[in-house]
């Protein structure tokens, strides 16, 4: 009779997995014109890194998808008639339409 000559090998444990969690969502910002302080420069829309800051035909500046705004205060830090304040937003005010 021929012996069983393999042996019995053991059992790796699997190597433990990354708890799941949920996927962080973007912080959210309403960006607000002063426009009565608002000289038309353009140097918030010139200059947002988003390229969101339109102008409307007064050349006042206005947002459309404020969702997009990623809190950088570029504009707001380089208006030159502090006619732009930034401030955070919470998640259950996210619209639909990208307007606050
Ligand atoms: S930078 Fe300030 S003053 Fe110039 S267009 Fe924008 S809001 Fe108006
Ligand atoms: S905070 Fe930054 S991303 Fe948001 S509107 Fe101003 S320049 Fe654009």
């Amino acid at each position: 009779m021929v012996k069983n000559t393999t042996t019995k090998q053991k059992k790796v444990p699997k190597p433990p997995t990354a708890p799941k969690t949920k996927a962080k969502e973007a912080k959210l910002y309403t960006v607000t014109f002063f426009h009565n302080w608002c000289k038309s420069c353009g140097i918030c829309s010139a200059f947002c890194l988003k390229e969101i800051i339109k102008t409307d035909a007064a050349g006042l500046p206005y947002i459309d998808d404020m969702d997009s705004c990623v809190g950088c205060r570029f504009c707001e830090i380089h208006c030159p008639d502090f006619a732009i304040a930034i401030k955070d937003r919470h998640p259950e005010r996210r619209s639909s339409n990208g307007k606050q």
